[in-house]
């Protein structure tokens, strides 16, 4: 069972992810996980991605795919897997698809993790971060025992440039511009025959947020 993950950044679909993949005993591949480890463990595509990195500029669609290719194609993902940050965009849909499709193979299932907006931009402004040791909390959901300091160093948390409002408002409407329309075709799809779908789906998951 081949699944990719949809949704906006900050509606958990890291989470819903690696629930999926422990249930059905398949790998969660995060994109950020394996460029990571690509670059860590050197490589040839982690070096070729490490030098768009290094320039400032985006990885193209082709590299990613290419690094996401060499790992579907591990031992462990031979009865699925569940991708999870990637594709964002239409074109990346289509390099993803047309790889896929070289080697006889394609995604079984989409899957969208729909959150409201606003219920994201509250749940992120909630997150707390701690200066010390890197630890996280969360006002409402995983409070510090003493507002402000962490439970692990006693240092001070505070709420990461990334979690602000305005930084999250600013990442969502890039979603709404980029990753919203792949989604409408990915759920028009179910209404299509084959031949003239980017994509097929077999099935389409609304989950609801799980908080
Ligand atoms: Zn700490």
């Amino acid at each position: 069972m081949k699944i990719i993950m949809l949704g906006a950044p900050g509606a958990g679909k890291g989470t819903q992810a690696k629930m999926i993949a422990h249930k059905y005993g398949i790998p969660h591949i995060s994109t950020g996980d394996i460029f990571r480890t690509n670059i860590k463990e050197g490589t040839k595509l982690g070096k070729e991605a490490k030098e768009y990195m290094d320039q400032g500029r985006l990885v193209p669609d082709e590299l990613t795919v290419k690094i996401l290719l060499d790992r579907v194609e591990k031992e462990d993902c031979k009865n699925g897997y569940v991708l999870d940050g990637f594709p964002r965009t239409i074109p990346q849909a289509e390099v993803l698809t047309d790889a896929l499709g070289k080697v006889g193979d394609k995604i079984d299932y989409a899957i969208n993790v729909e959150v409201p907006d606003k219920n994201i931009i509250s749940r992120m402004s909630g997150r707390r971060a701690c200066l010390g040791c890197g630890s996280t909390y969360h006002l409402e959901y995983n409070p510090t025992k003493k507002e402000g300091i962490c439970d692990s160093c006693g240092s001070e948390t505070v709420l990461r440039d990334d979690d602000k409002a305005e930084t999250v408002k600013k990442r969502l409407l890039v979603y709404h511009e980029q990753t919203h329309p792949l989604m409408i075709i990915i759920r028009s799809s179910l209404f299509y025959t084959r031949s003239t779908v980017l994509w097929i789906c077999k099935m389409y998951f609304r989950q609801l947020p799980i908080y």
